[in-house]
């Protein structure tokens, strides 16, 4: 037998089904399925996806069965309709449409009105006995075919058409009568014979044969092919083709077209949404020129169709089990359905709408988590702008979008401003070329923090997604002039005090104070509001966030410095911390002048001596983190950074430490050169750093230590993880590990507490990976970082990579942003090796990442199948690893 290329549908039988998706593209399996299931679509065949492979393949050729199909589809339509295509009594009118397995919206090309030629056009106005509709239908068929098989540019039709309108004073298309649109249609024949160099095609099976190759030929267009790279769409064979008898939208007032959600595509609510047109045709509605009227009106205006559009509207979302989004058309009072595909929709409603669906039950716990995306979740958690609003607001800049929500505020240029200014009752936006630890009480202060340089993991992107604070980061079009306190970007100079907004959630920043809601799940769930509790959206993302806990197998945790972050993580579900970064405890209130007089120090002495101010301090820190995750691990790393960011680095600043320390300016000057790395971030950092200074190791340890006997003799239970940084070599994790143990020791027997904690390390240099089993046979856990571990592994600087990623990106020299999603290939391979390794020569190593990556959905999903133990996260992405967690692990077991 044959191949089979060409599937006919007709009310109640079909050749093809839903599921037939990749040889049958996404709208002609859903019409087959309609069909199948008793929802009235005019008939039809779809000739499949790979026809359009062969006829790439093969020089624009057809397989030598096709012509012989086709034929007896048409055959089979035709009877179906009662009418013959090209007929000058009965003519049977087609569309030919294209359709691949993923919807490209509006990438290919569509031929309307198809059948029509000189005779035809008589015969369809006696027919319908609207000879107006017959002399529309043929010159926007000729305009069709014109543009879309023969390329002639639309506007050669549309200037004719302006012209005729001037000339009969017609305000609108409508306006034209038939003799005039018959005039035009002449018009339209001799544009389409001066370009084309041939008189329009009278054969109307030439006719459908141009069409059908145009529509295979539009497969590869240009904007379809870049439509497919950027939307990462591979694998297909091609687009289908769709040949449809046309019913008419635009046969009076009993007729009408319009398209629908099942259910509102913004908000997620179980009502019908959408709008309609009476007497006009399906491209009038997308071209705006008429306002659709909202689908409620129907009700009113045909009760009977309404009431019918509406059992179908159930009927559908009952058998596809999803939100629908459709189109219809109604043709002198009988309602047909021209598609239905699964609705896109906004975070907000892909929450609603699954978690409606499982209490109608729809769908299964388990489903309605695979339908949710981690940035769909997301959006729940943040205050968002009013799209009306972002749609109306002059957008100047795009950066990274850093750190979530949405924020708007005045623009100020430093973090002492941006103090003073909130003190003030100003909401504020803190702008600045980069952000250091130095600048962290301003950028709390601030509503948003948005910087012209830095990737993903700069400074101003960690620590504002720890806060769930918007950032927007590597914004490379901005000129921030810091003496004039002015910006300038793309011809507009933004001043200090001048509104700025930032959507943190597309990198976009706009001018002025554009409006935003707040979240309730925030209110709700960190900052304990009763009022906020009773909302819906926040049950709805409690029971979501159950379903998730009963599926995954991961852990997650949070990456936290204080007990404030520890404790809204916590109530986000953080089963604990996986990092907490010493340092930025450092630069709080008078510590920094102790950590400063540790830097200044000559000797091991005068070390002691500035380190024993800042003990007092690291503990009252960890007693508090402790004490916020009572009952839950806490990994706490020695301190990481270059000595040299806890320098001032302006001359202000200078001068004020020489009068703090009692020193020279010029001694202070000496310091800072002394301590200039040209490449800090590969120089005296991390573990290094307490090699020199063993010292530095033991004021740590005894703060976490001595913090933990203090907790647990107040009853708390305490599990704390002692993590060294940036090992490279077994040595170096032995020579600090041995401080670590003895110091711990002489405090836990001192206090007679049986007080037990582990040590471990990071993993972020590729030899420590490599070496994996040689230091897994001394550490009890492994945390990969893979910020730094991405930096080395690549070579890319994790604070410069921000100039060159995005056009790596763009020519596909790479898939991702390797600092916001793992490099499986690469860096992936580092982490599964030592994984492997280190459970070789310690069968109890546990393993956990606490890079960026921890918060990315991709990347935890690597995590589950690497076989790590636990994910570690800022507070604010701990809901969305939860949801990735469960997502691979319900994977996993299908
Ligand atoms: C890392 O390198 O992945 C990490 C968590 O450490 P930091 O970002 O503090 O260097
Ligand atoms: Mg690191």
């Amino acid at each position: 037998m044959a191949k089979k290329f060409v599937y006919f549908f007709s009310k109640g039988k079909s050749d093809g089904n839903a599921t037939m998706k990749n040889i049958l593209g996404g709208k002609g399996a859903n019409l087959a399925e309609m069909c199948s299931i008793g929802v009235p679509v005019p008939p039809g065949f779809t000739i499949s996806t790979e026809v359009c492979d062969y006829y790439h393949k093969h020089g624009r050729k057809y397989p030598v069965q096709l012509q012989k199909q086709i034929d007896a589809n048409i055959a089979m339509l035709e009877r179906s309709m009662g009418a013959k295509l090209g007929d000058s009594k009965n003519p049977l009118l087609v569309s030919v449409r294209s359709g691949a397995a993923v919807s490209m919206p509006g990438m290919m090309d569509t031929v309307l009105n198809l059948g029509l030629n000189d005779d035809a056009v008589i015969g369809l106005g006696k027919k319908t006995g609207n000879e107006r509709l017959a002399w529309d239908a043929y010159r926007r068929f000729i305009d069709m075919f014109g543009n879309v098989v023969m390329g002639v540019d639309h506007d050669h039709f549309e200037e004719k058409l302006t012209a005729i309108k001037k000339k009969y004073k017609a305000k609108q298309d409508n306006d034209l009568t038939a003799t005039q649109l018959k005039e035009l249609v002449q018009q339209y024949k001799n544009v389409y014979k001066n370009h084309v160099k041939k008189p329009f095609p009278t054969d109307a099976k030439k006719q459908l044969m141009s069409a059908v190759g145009a529509v295979f030929s539009s497969w590869n267009i240009e904007r379809a092919v870049i439509y497919r790279r950027i939307n990462k769409i591979t694998g297909l064979l091609g687009t289908a083709v769709n040949v449809q008898a046309m019913v008419f939208g635009n046969m009076g007032d009993s007729s009408g077209t319009g398209v629908a959600f099942t259910r509102n595509p913004s908000t997620g609510e179980k009502k019908f949404f959408g709008e309609f047109l009476i007497n006009a045709q399906g491209e009038d509605v997308v071209a705006g020129i008429r306002t659709p009227e909202p689908i409620a009106q129907l009700r009113r205006e045909m009760p009977k169709i309404y009431k019918q559009l509406d059992s179908i509207r159930e009927k559908l979302e009952k058998h596809y089990r999803d939100i629908q989004d459709v189109e219809f058309t109604i043709q002198e009072g009988k309602l047909f359905m021209l598609q239905t595909r699964t609705g896109k929709r906004t975070g907000l409603a892909a929450v609603k709408i699954a978690y409606d669906m499982v209490g109608e039950k729809m769908i299964t716990p388990a489903e309605a988590l695979m339908r949710i995306e981690g940035e769909q979740l997301n959006q729940l958690l943040f205050p968002i702008f009013d799209p009306i609003a972002v749609s109306k607001a002059k957008k100047i800049a795009k950066g990274l979008p850093a750190g979530p929500g949405a924020a708007s505020g005045h623009v100020v240029f430093t973090a002492d401003d941006a103090e003073e200014w909130k003190k003030k009752g100003k909401k504020v936006i803190l702008v600045r070329h980069e952000t250091s630890p130095e600048d962290v009480a301003g950028m709390d202060a601030a509503e948003g923090i948005l910087t012209s340089t830095g990737g993903m993991t700069s400074h101003a992107a960690v620590v504002a997604r720890g806060w769930g604070k918007c950032c927007i980061a590597g914004c490379s079009a901005l000129n921030i002039n810091y003496s004039k306190k002015q910006i300038s970007v793309a011809g507009v100079i933004v001043k200090e005090g001048d509104y700025l907004s930032l959507d943190g959630a597309t990198g976009e920043v706009m001018l002025g104070d554009v409006k935003s809601t707040t979240s309730p799940v925030i209110s709700g769930v960190v900052e304990n509001n009763s009022t906020a509790k009773k909302s819906s959206i926040y049950k709805m993302f409690i029971q979501v966030m159950k379903w998730a806990d009963q599926y995954r197998k991961l852990n997650v945790r949070t990456n936290a410095d204080t007990p404030k972050d520890s404790m809204a993580a916590r109530r986000l579900g953080a089963e604990g911390i996986g990092l907490t970064r010493t340092e930025h405890m450092f630069f709080e209130g008078e510590r920094i002048w102790a950590v400063r007089e540790f830097i200044l120090a000559q000797d091991s002495k005068t070390r002691e001596t500035a380190l024993k101010k800042l003990l007092p301090y690291q503990r009252k820190d960890f007693e508090g983190i402790f004490k916020e995750m009572d009952g839950l691990p806490v990994t706490i790393r020695l301190l990481d950074p270059p000595l040299h960011e806890f320098l001032p680095n302006d001359t202000e600043g200078q001068k004020e430490m020489a009068k703090r320390l009692k020193i020279s300016s010029a001694k202070v000057e000496v310091l800072v050169k002394k301590l200039h790395e040209l490449n800090p971030m590969l120089g005296h950092r991390g573990c290094r750093l307490s090699i020199t200074y063993p010292e530095l190791c033991l004021m740590q340890t005894t703060a976490i230590i001595e913090a933990a006997c203090n907790m647990a003799k107040a009853g708390i239970k305490v599990f704390p993880e002692i993590m060294i940084p940036l090992i490279g070599t077994v040595n170096e994790f032995d020579y600090l590990e041995e401080i670590v143990r003895k110091t711990a020791k002489r405090i836990i027997n001192k206090s007679k507490l049986k007080v037990e904690y582990t040590v471990g390390t990071m993993i972020e240099i590729p030899r420590a990976a490599l070496t994996a089993d040689k230091i897994a046979s001394k550490a009890e856990f492994f945390s990969f970082g893979t910020n730094d571990l991405t930096q080395m592994t690549f070579g890319y600087s994790r604070d410069d990579a921000g100039v060159f990623l995005p056009e790596y990106i763009e020519k596909k020299i790479l898939p991702d942003d390797p600092f916001q999603t793992i490099d499986q290939e690469g860096v992936g391979q580092l982490v599964k090796t030592a994984v492997n390794l280190g459970r070789k020569t310690n069968k109890k190593l546990k393993c956990g990442i606490c890079g960026e990556h921890g918060g990315d959905p991709e990347s935890v999903k690597f995590c589950h199948k690497a076989g790590l133990d636990y994910v570690s996260c800022s507070p604010y992405r701990v809901p969305i690893a939860r949801l990735a967690a469960a997502q691979i692990a319900i994977e996993d077991s299908e």
